[in-house]
């Protein structure tokens, strides 16, 4: 890639090896770039596919379009496959092309210095090892650092506690009384299995979610058989579940209003499962359909319906005592408390250091600025550093691997563009940055993401800062060129 002559020790360095990272992995295969390495901090590939063991875990976007395009599945079991399919077929894609040698695993990075005269990354990891690298690419997911509330009183409670990322198999939780604290999308699909087990469950909700039914199915022998033997079908498959999917972009970016159809689908299936008026009433949502994420499932409302189930507002929860929870003054005895509250996903470096020019911190220049990233993946001042899934990429209506190939084929023409001009540097300016958040917050503005509920979409002053504001073939369309003029491009002496 360069002709200066300080070789770093690898072209590329990659942190995480979840979707993004074995995407950007394998596409630099492709591209005939070999001189990389991809640091994993867990003892295996996968990422949140990894992590999230819990019972009832399954994907909300159909397997088909969840998947790499250039590396299709023609065996998903099902319409949405659970996790460990998903997982499985991470670790397949690992084993792809060599690429598992490349990975070093039980190796976390956790600081990177950016050498201004070298134009390299000085990478220090877990494991004690440092090396040097042109490029560095982080992915690092939004989703790998569990939420967890501080429940007064929570250090004297005597039984188990976890949170659903990281599920307690060794307990078993037939006839245990259980409480649930969320009901946001891991709690929907965990809950009808302890409810199914446990013996009571209370369930603390803070804000009602959104359900709609899932269409998910097994697919049909005839139907897999198609899948394998015509890559005409598979494709045509995968094309219109992506169009279908992108389709309900319309309600959450052009008019909140077409949510109003999606709602009252909704809110008849509530009324189907749940025929307890004060039931109904604690789950039916305030906000409009989307500003939250949508939720999919056939078994949650059943689940809750359940005499063993009861559902209680977050504000009733007084404190913890050692054998239970103490709700509205009197003392609901439980022998686990089970977190569904979700991940730091606005935390989305720490706890690396990643240091640019000047040793600026891109933590403290986040807590700063708030979080920013040109594209999603390029920050002012951060030179040689690309991110997948940073800031403004998540999605609310379509999948987050197709985000991520987006980001990958704008990151290798970003290394071609250097390697044909001989730069040993690329870095965004800061005013093409800058237009970007502009332009972010512009187009926030009349979405439904800001129709008025809480959400950690938005951050502490009102920004969304984590998710495309748009259709995700526009996000396509604007990476597809790496432009050259929003970014400075420096040489080493030679
Ligand atoms: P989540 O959607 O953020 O839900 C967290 C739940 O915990 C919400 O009900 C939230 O209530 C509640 N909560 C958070 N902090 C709390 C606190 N301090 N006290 C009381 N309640 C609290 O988290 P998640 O369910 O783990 O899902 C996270 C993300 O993972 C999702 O948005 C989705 O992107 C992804 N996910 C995807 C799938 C899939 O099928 N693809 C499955 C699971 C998860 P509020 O609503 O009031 O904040």
């Amino acid at each position: 890639m360069s002709s200066s002559t300080f070789q770093p020790d690898h072209q590329v360095t990659i942190v995480g090896a979840g979707f993004g990272g074995l995407c950007m992995a394998l596409q630099l295969l492709r591209a005939g770039e070999s001189n990389f390495v991809l640091l994993e901090q867990a003892q295996e590939v996968g990422g949140t596919w990894r992590d999230n063991q819990y019972p009832g875990c399954a994907c909300d976007v159909p397997s088909h379009l969840y998947s790499f395009s250039f590396e299709p599945h023609t065996a998903w079991s099902r319409m949405y496959a659970s996790h460990d399919e998903i997982q499985a077929y991470l670790v397949a894609c690992s084993h792809k092309h060599g690429l598992r040698e490349k990975i070093w695993l039980g190796t976390a990075l956790t600081e990177a210095r950016f050498d201004e005269a070298q134009n390299v990354w000085h990478i220090t990891t877990s494991t004690g090892r440092q090396f040097s690298s042109r490029v560095l690419v982080t992915a690092l997911g939004a989703l790998s650092r569990p939420a967890i509330p501080q429940l007064p009183g929570i250090e004297r409670f005597a039984g188990r506690v976890f949170h659903s990322a990281r599920w307690d198999h060794s307990l078993d939780l037939q006839g245990l009384r259980v409480a649930v604290i969320g009901t946001g999308a891991s709690a929907i699909q965990f809950v009808p299995h302890v409810q199914a087990r446990a013996e009571q469950v209370h369930v603390f909700q803070r804000t009602p979610a959104w359900v709609l039914p899932k269409g998910d199915r097994p697919f049909t022998p005839t139907e897999l058989d198609r899948m394998q033997r015509i890559p005409g079908y598979r494709r045509l498959f995968r094309w219109r579940i992506y169009w279908r999917q992108e389709f309900t972009g319309l309600g959450f970016l052009v008019a909140p209003s077409l949510m109003a159809r999606a709602q009252s689908l909704a809110t008849r299936f509530l009324k189907k499962h749940i025929k307890n008026p004060a039931l109904r009433e604690r789950l039916l949502p305030r906000y409009t359909m989307g500003c939250k994420r949508v939720l999919l499932s056939n078994d949650y409302y059943p689940a809750m319906a359940q005499p063993n189930v009861k559902v209680h507002g977050m504000d009733e929860l007084q404190a913890v005592t050692e054998r239970g929870l103490l709700v509205d003054g009197q003392e609901l005895p439980v022998d686990a408390i089970i977190y569904g509250t979700g991940f730091r996903a606005t935390d989305l470096l720490t706890p690396l250091r990643l240091l640019g020019r000047g040793g600026v911190d891109l933590n403290t220049v986040w807590a700063e600025k708030g979080l920013g990233a040109h594209n999603g993946v390029c920050v002012a001042g951060f030179p040689n550093l690309f991110m997948l899934l940073g800031p403004n990429t998540g999605l609310g209506h379509n999948s987050a691997i197709f985000m991520i190939e987006s980001q990958v084929q704008y990151i290798l023409k970003g290394l071609a563009r250097m390697r044909a001009r001989g730069a040993t540097s690329v870095e965004v300016k800061p005013q093409a940055q800058e237009a970007f958040a502009q332009d972010m917050d512009a187009r926030t503005q009349g979405t439904v993401w800001k129709s008025g509920c809480k959400s950690w979409y938005l951050d502490a002053k009102g920004r969304n800062v984590t998710l495309w504001p748009g259709f995700t073939f526009s996000y396509w369309w604007r990476l597809l060129s790496f432009k050259a003029g929003e970014h400075l491009w420096g040489r080493t002496a030679r």
